[in-house]
C-alpha cells in the first residue's frame, strides 16, 4: 500500500484542509514540549510559498466529545503562529463555517478548536462520523493528512473526511512511513528494539511481531514486571498486569526459539511509594522487597542494554525504563538517551512521550536519527497492523 504524497495532489492556490497533531503535553494552561507543533511546520510552510490557504484541523487530548477549556487548542494556535512569524487565526466554533472559511485569503490560516470537543469525531458510529467529514469537507478543496499521531484512528478527521476531497500524506507522514518502512521490510542487523513505558498490554503485539525482524530486545519501564513476575520472581509493589503473565511466558518461549536476545533488568532502583520524594534504593532483580516498588533500571542493566545496542545497525526504542519525571528514578531512561546518541546507525525514537522525554532530559532532536511524533501509531505500524490514516491516504 503507497500513501498518495504531496507531489502527487495539485495543490497550488487552493484552500487546503490540513489534519495536524498538535497533540502537545501542557501543564496549567502552558505547553511543555512544543516539538509535535515544530513537526508540522515543514507542511504548513510548504502549503504557504505554494500560496494556499489553510484550514487546520487537530485535536488536543482525549475530552470525550464534551467542551473541556483546559484542552483548547487557542494556546496551540498562538504558539505556531510565533513559529511562523505569522497570524493563525482560531475558531472556538467548528461547525457551520463554509461562509467564513470562503473568506481565506491565500496565504491565511485558520485552526479550528480541539475536534475531539465533538462526539462525532470519534463515535463508533460510521454514519455520525461520515456527516462530520461531510461538513468539514465544505472548509477546502483538498485534504492533506499530516497528523501522524492519529493515522491509527478511524476518526472522522482522520479517515472518512481523506476520502471526500482530492488528498495526499502531508511531509511530517510521509517522512514517518519512510522511517517505519525501513524499519520492517530491510533493516541493517544487527537490529534491537528497546521497549518501556507503563504498560505490558500496549507493547504485547508489537514484540511478536519484531520477533521474526529483530536481534535483541531490552525491555524496562513499568513493563518489565510482568515479565520478571512471569519468570517466578518476587516484584513485591510493582506494577504487574497479571492476567498478561501467561501471554508473557508463551513470548519469552518463542523468542528463545527464533533466537531473539530478550534482555531484562537485572537490578532495580525501589522504593517504598510512588513520589517524586521517595529515596531510591538499588536491589537485584530477584530480590525486590514485598513492600516497595520498582521504579526505574539500575546502573548494571542500563550498562547491559548500552552495550547491547551499541553493536546494533538499527535500533527502535520506545518507552522510558523508569518514572523519567522523578528526578530520583530517570537514570536508567537518560543512559539509554546516551547510548543511544552514539549509535552509528538508525536510531528511531518512537512516541511523543518518549520524545517529550529525551527532550525533557536534555537532549536535542538533532541528535537521534529519528524521532517520531507517533508512539501509538507507530507501534500499530510495526505491529503489521493497517492504520486507517494511512489507508485513507493511498
Ligand atoms: P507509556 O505511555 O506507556 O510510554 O508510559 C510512560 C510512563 O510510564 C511514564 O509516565 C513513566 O513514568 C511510566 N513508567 C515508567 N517506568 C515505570 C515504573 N517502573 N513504574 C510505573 N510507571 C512507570
Amino acid at each position: 500500500m503507497e500513501i498518495r504524497t504531496l507531489a502527487q495532489l495539485s495543490f497550488a492556490g487552493k484552500q487546503v484542509i490540513l489534519r495536524c497533531d498538535l497533540n502537545v503535553p501542557m501543564k496549567s494552561g502552558a505547553i511543555t514540549d512544543d516539538g509535535r507543533i515544530r513537526a508540522s511546520l515543514g507542511t504548513i510552510k510548504l502549503l504557504l510559498e505554494n500560496n494556499c490557504s489553510i484550514v487546520i484541523i487537530a485535536h488536543l487530548g482525549r475530552p470525550k466529545g464534551e467542551i473541556n477549556q483546559e484542552l483548547s487548542l487557542e494556546p496551540v494556535a498562538q504558539r505556531l503562529g510565533i513559529l511562523l512569524g505569522r497570524e493563525v487565526k482560531f475558531s472556538r466554533q467548528i461547525l457551520g463555517l463554509q461562509a467564513s472559511t470562503n473568506l481565506l485569503k491565500p496565504g491565511e490560516i485558520l485552526m479550528l478548536e480541539n475536534i475531539r470537543f465533538l462526539d462525532s469525531e470519534t463515535s463508533k458510529v460510521e454514519q455520525e462520523r461520515e456527516q462530520l467529514a461531510q461538513e468539514l469537507a465544505t472548509y477546502g478543496e483538498v485534504y492533506v493528512g499530516d497528523g501522524f499521531g492519529a493515522v491509527h484512528r478511524k476518526h472522522a478527521s482522520v479517515f472518512e473526511l481523506a476520502s471526500l476531497l482530492p488528498h495526499a500524506a502531508g511531509r511530517l507522514v510521509a517522512a514517518e512511513v519512510e522511517v517505519l518502512k525501513k524499519l520492517t521490510q530491510n533493516p541493517d542487523r544487527p537490529y534491537g528494539v528497546i521497549l518501556g513505558g507503563a504498560k505490558v498490554s500496549d507493547k504485547i503485539a508489537v514484540i511478536s511481531n519484531l520477533l521474526d525482524k529483530v536481534d535483541v530486545i531490552a525491555i524496562g519501564g513499568g513493563m518489565v514486571f510482568t515479565f520478571l513476575a512471569a519468570q517466578g520472581k518476587q516484584v513485591g509493589k510493582s506494577l504487574v498486569q497479571i492476567d498478561l503473565i501467561p501471554t508473557v511466558k508463551e513470548l519469552l518461549d518463542q523468542a528463545e526459539q527464533k533466537n531473539v536476545e530478550i534482555l531484562l533488568p537485572t537490578d532495580i532502583m525501589v522504593a517504598r511509594e510512588f513520589s517524586e520524594s521517595a529515596p531510591a534504593t538499588l536491589v537485584q532483580a530477584d530480590q525486590i522487597p514485598i513492600d516497595q516498588m520498582g521504579l526505574d533500571i539500575g546502573p548494571v542493566s542500563s550498562a547491559t542494554f548500552a552495550n547491547a545496542i551499541s553493536r546494533c545497525k538499527t535500533v527502535f526504542w520506545n518507552g522510558p525504563m523508569g518514572v523519567f519525571e522523578f528526578a530520583n528514578f530517570a537514570n536508567g531512561t537518560k543512559s539509554i538517551a546516551r547510548a543511544l546518541i552514539e549509535i552509528k546507525g538508525m536510531t528511531v525514537v518512537g512516541g511523543g512521550d518518549s520524545a517529550a522525554a529525551v527532550r525533557e532530559l536534555g537532549f536535542r532532536d538533532k541528535q537521534f536519527g529519528y524521532i517520531s511524533t507517533g508512539g501509538g501509531a507507530s507501534l500499530e505500524y510495526l505491529e503489521g497492523k493497517q492504520l486507517p490514516g494511512l489507508v485513507a491516504l493511498s
